[in-house]
């Protein structure tokens, strides 16, 4: 996804501090309406409501912070609660902000910041439902919007009749935000995710509204982004599950409960074993062994994988080490490395020590990784991956044919190896289409000098298909399922010393 364009004219010009009304000076110059405005008792003395309004105040966009939000917030529920009215509370989230920020620097990134909080207010202003709130007299629909920090802000809609009405205000915020926004020459196109909660469902106190606001916008965002959630009661044991993942997760490597399964990866005319994956198991002191579904996500989201990725990496080093020197004939080893890791500045070293320490050539270690360790980062991750590459280890592109499947990343990224998604390889022989892809992927791969490997093998029929588009290594549960180490070496230790 393209979200950045090349500079162009500027014909929406930036709000500098001295044009934005929603900027520090702004709300400087208001004091003596905040009272009416925000419901905010200021001290007569003019140091007093300084402090005040340093305290309640986002100091970028002059908004209602986190701390004015909640009191408000408060204060609307149980107006909303004595008068009979549905209240919603809204999280909004600037869409991949750290990919904006990397890519706009500071001085563009808090333009950006500015120019949304002014569009989200007028999309706020032009909203029916929003000029009811005016109501309420001490909250107009201007204390209706708050920056909750970074790329966070919130939004309160009191006198809610009709759920749905939200979702329209959702909507219209989210068409307001994503209009063309010329930043000092750089053109880009945010996107906004939005959680809501409601106050007739969700909720009554300020508290669990924003927590549940905060689920929602976490599966908005898990769904793919750009999109509006409403709260549901399954997100509460999902988050709670997802809780008790972590806690044990955290401690899973220094309780020894992280082991490797390896998958042999064989040719598919011999059957002859030319490299292992390494993958990742769990043995979970109470729900036994769980398979990378169970807990990968959760590792990507709270940042674990990023140690555990450095163990699998050197354990599987070492197991390779193990079987040379147990006299079995040398076979590559594939790791699969999440973008997380790759997108860290020690990602090269890390992969260098696993070397040193497991003392493993580096040529019978194969990193796998998918695209979007590619995409969140595409200039990072070339230049990470070609100075890993540069240490001698070979790459592979993993899962292909899903997500985004650019071209474009396998004419720049220096691969070695391809491997064909094993949703390609369920459908074959029988899907015509099906087949007809999988053939142009193979084509592809060979005329780049790659190897293609198909994953997910499970049928005679799909291994004499591969064989005859001319895709001769495989993976798959018609040759071995994942094993443990040491009884795939019990079988070489019979057949391939
Ligand atoms: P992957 O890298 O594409 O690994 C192949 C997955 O396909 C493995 O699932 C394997 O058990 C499964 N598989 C192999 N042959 C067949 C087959 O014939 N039929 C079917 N239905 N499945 C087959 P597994 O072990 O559950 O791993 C799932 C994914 O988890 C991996 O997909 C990889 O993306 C991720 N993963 C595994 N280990 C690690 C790790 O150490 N680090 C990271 N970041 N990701 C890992
Ligand atoms: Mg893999
Ligand atoms: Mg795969």
């Amino acid at each position: 996804m393209s979200f950045l364009k090349s500079a162009r004219k500027a014909d929406t010009p930036v709000p500098t501090p001295a044009q934005t009304s929603t900027q520090p000076s702004a709300p400087l110059a208001r004091v003596a309406d905040l009272k009416a405005r925000y419901g905010v008792d200021l001290d007569a003395t003019p140091e007093a409501a300084r402090i005040r309004r340093l305290t309640c105040f986002d100091a970028l966009t002059g908004l209602p912070n986190r701390l004015l939000l909640r009191e408000q917030l408060d204060l609307v529920l149980r107006m909303a609660q004595r008068q009979g009215h549905g209240v919603a509370v809204m999280l909004v989230d600037i869409d991949n902000f750290r990919r904006l920020k990397q890519s706009l620097g500071h001085q563009r990134t808090d333009a950006l910041i500015r120019l949304l909080a002014q569009r989200l207010q007028s999309g706020l202003r032009g909203s029916d439902l929003i000029s009811h709130a005016s109501q309420l007299g001490a909250v107009d629909h201007h204390g209706a919007l708050a920056r909750l920090g970074g790329n966070e802000f919130a939004v309160v809609l009191s006198h809610l009749a009709d759920p749905q009405d939200a979702e329209r205000v959702a909507r219209r915020l989210r068409e307001a935000a994503s209009r063309a926004a010329d930043l000092d020459g750089v053109e880009v196109y945010p996107t906004l995710s939005v959680g809501i909660a409601l106050s007739a469902t969700d909720g009554n106190t300020p508290e669990l509204l924003l927590e549940h606001a905060d689920l929602a916008l976490g599966r908005a965002m898990d769904q793919g982004r750009d999109r509006t959630q409403f709260y549901n009661a399954a997100m509460d044991a999902a988050a709670s599950t997802r809780i008790d993942i972590e806690t044990g997760l955290r401690n899973a490597i220094s309780q020894g409960q992280l082991a490797l399964a390896f998958q042999p990866r064989v040719d598919g005319r011999t059957g002859q074993s030319c490299a292992n994956e390494a993958l990742l198991r769990w043995r979970h002191p109470t729900k036994g062994l769980l398979a990378p579904e169970a807990f990968i996500e959760v590792a990507e989201q709270s940042q674990l994988i990023v140690p555990i990725g450095r163990w699998v990496l050197l354990q599987a080093c070492r197991q390779a080490r193990a079987w040379q020197d147990a006299g079995i004939a040398p076979t590559t080893v594939g790791v699969n490395v999440s973008a997380l890791q790759v997108c860290r500045p020690d990602f090269v070293s890390s992969v260098a020590r696993a070397l040193e320490l497991s003392r493993l050539a580096p040529q019978w270690l194969e990193l796998e990784v998918t695209e979007s360790a590619l995409w969140q980062d595409a200039g990072h991750a070339l230049r990470a991956l070609t100075a890993v590459k540069a240490l001698g280890v070979r790459l592979a592109i993993d899962d292909f044919g899903t997500g985004f499947s650019s071209l474009s990343y396998l004419r720049d990224f220096p691969f070695d190896v391809l491997k064909i998604d094993r949703s390609f390889v369920k459908t074959l022989p029988q899907d015509q289409r099906t087949a007809n892809i999988t053939q142009g992927i193979i084509d592809i791969s060979r005329r780049l000098g790659m190897e293609v490997v198909a994953e997910g093998v499970e049928t005679e029929g799909q291994r004499l298909a591969l064989l005859s588009y001319g895709c001769y290594q495989m993976q798959g549960f018609l040759f071995s399922r994942p094993a443990d180490a040491a009884a795939l070496g019990q079988v070489w230790g019979e057949t391939a010393r």
